[in-house]
Formats: structure tokens, sequence, C-alpha cells
């Protein structure tokens, strides 16, 4: 028998799960053309400027696409552990609809607001 707050929660989970694979999927992709780009530049200047900017592009969607998939991944395993849907800064219950908005979300509404950031 699975759980209460399994139950509760599983529609999420099963969106955490499918972001998380979406990500993964994306940093394969980036991670093989950040591999392609690490030959020698071109001799064109104005094609070595592309091809900087680019790698500068890719760098920071792989930064950042690794912190959302980090948070995922904790998400995933506060929902194994049961912690989940818990604030960690007071302990108390993150309401639902923020969750469905933002199902990485460790803090509740009034904690984050104190902290001025929305995950
Ligand atoms: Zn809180």
């Amino acid at each position: 028998m699975p759980n209460k707050s399994k139950d509760e929660y599983s529609a999420l989970r099963d969106e955490l799960e499918q972001q998380a694979s979406v990500l993964r999927a994306r940093l394969d992709a980036i991670h093989r053309d950040r591999t392609m780009q690490k030959g020698p530049l071109s001799a064109d200047w104005q094609e070595q400027a592309t091809e900087l900017e680019n790698e500068e592009v890719l760098a920071e969607l792989d930064v950042s696409q690794r912190h959302t998939l980090e948070a995922i991944e904790a998400a995933l395993m506060r929902l194994d552990a049961g912690s989940y849907g818990a604030c960690t800064a007071c302990g108390k219950k993150i309401a639902t609809a923020r969750l469905a908005a933002l199902p990485f979300s460790t803090l509740c509404i009034s904690c984050a607001r104190e902290r001025e950031q929305t995950v």
C-alpha cells in the first residue's frame, strides 16, 4: 500500500520525473555541442567571435539547467523520504497551488517572500 503522502503528490512526482528526463536529454545535447566546439577555432575572426559567443550561451544554459535538474532531483529525494511538501525553513506545509506551479520549491510562500527568492 502506498502511503498517503505519496498518493497526494503522485501527479507532481510524475511531472518532476518528466521534467528531469527532459533536462537530462537537453544537458546531453548541450554537452555534445560543447564537445564539438572544443576543436581549434576557425581562422576567420568573425567565425571565431560567433563560436565563442555560442560557447558562452551554451555554458550559461548548462549551468541554469543543471541547477534546475539538481532542484528537481532534490525534490524527488524529498518525495522518497516523505519530507516533500514541507517548508525547509519553518516546517509548515507548502500550499498545493505553490507546489503545482513550482514543484521543486523548498520554501512556503511566506518564507520565500522573506528570503526574496522563488525556489
Ligand atoms: Zn516556511
